[in-house]
């Protein structure tokens, strides 16, 4: 019974030692945890960063490459990056008509001989007559035009869709969607119209945002309407993204020549579809 005595108090103590053991344990557990957590929390953290950094470089690097390629011709656009560059330079008729999309990048070395066609901005010397000329029309109709832009060297180009792309970074995206969303209304640089000397973006001078609201002023209207009678195109028109790879913009023409121009406008179709037809 002794014996039985004494084993029985040894279990109940063991027992509530293992209690404590066990209640500091858990308490020591939680700390732990709490402090795990912590850790994982920033772990995790780095690894979203990592995850952008990642990110970052691989866009960076895609970039570079289509650059590269634009720049030494490499890429299967090959072709299209000198021929667009030679048939823009040359004398044939075809100069105005050079497709520069996404698809089709421009050779980052092509400078246009440039016109000044208002103080500090400048076109395509073979253009600027004949903006000059709608310019003038639009002003005698009473319509007060403004270009926000016209030809942009790839530099300019990279700069802006830097800007942008930073904007929405800023915004709340993460780079690969801002770089998606960047392309939407921002060339690729290598892949703008803008470095042909061909496009302009005018907006209203009382409304100069560069929105689907633009389409609703004066200004726009009329462009809409007359720009065919001096060989420009609305290059982006709505509902045509899928083809054009750019959304609805009512502010970016684009010099084609009046044939085409006329062709493009009357038949509601864009740059691409006139020349597959
Ligand atoms: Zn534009």
């Amino acid at each position: 019974m002794r014996v039985d005595n004494s084993r029985a108090r040894f279990l109940k103590k063991y027992e509530q030692r293992l209690k404590k053991v066990l209640i500091a344990g858990f308490a020591a557990g939680l700390v732990v945890c709490f402090l795990l957590n912590m850790v994982i929390n920033r772990i995790r953290i780095g690894g979203i960063d990592k995850k952008y950094k990642t990110q970052i470089t691989e866009l960076t690097k895609k970039n570079e490459k289509l650059s590269s390629q634009v720049k030494s011709g490499t890429s299967n656009n090959k072709t299209d990056t000198e021929a667009g560059a030679s048939e823009l330079s040359s004398e044939e008729d075809t100069w105005s008509l050079v497709l520069i999309n996404e698809e089709h990048p421009l050779d980052t070395g092509y400078t246009p001989e440039l016109a000044e066609i208002r103080e500090g901005t400048f076109v395509d010397v073979r253009i600027q007559e004949e903006a000059a000329q709608m310019f003038k029309d639009a002003a005698e109709e009473g319509l007060d035009m403004y270009i926000v832009s016209a030809y942009r060297s790839y530099d300019t180009q990279r700069d802006v869709f830097n800007a942008t792309m930073v904007d929405w970074i800023s915004n709340g995206s993460i780079p690969l969607e801002a770089y998606e969303e960047t392309k939407k209304s921002v060339a690729v640089p290598g892949t703008s119209e803008h470095a042909s000397g061909l496009a302009m973006d005018i907006t209203s001078a009382q409304y100069g945002e560069l929105d689907d609201k633009q389409a609703d002023t004066a200004e726009a209207k009329w462009l809409a309407k007359n720009c065919w009678k001096y060989g420009f195109i609305l290059r982006y028109p709505p509902e045509k993204s899928e083809i054009t790879g750019i959304i609805f913009e009512p502010w970016h023409y684009r010099y084609v020549g009046k044939d085409a121009a006329k062709e493009i406008m009357e038949k509601d179709i864009t740059l691409e579809e006139y020349l597959a037809q």
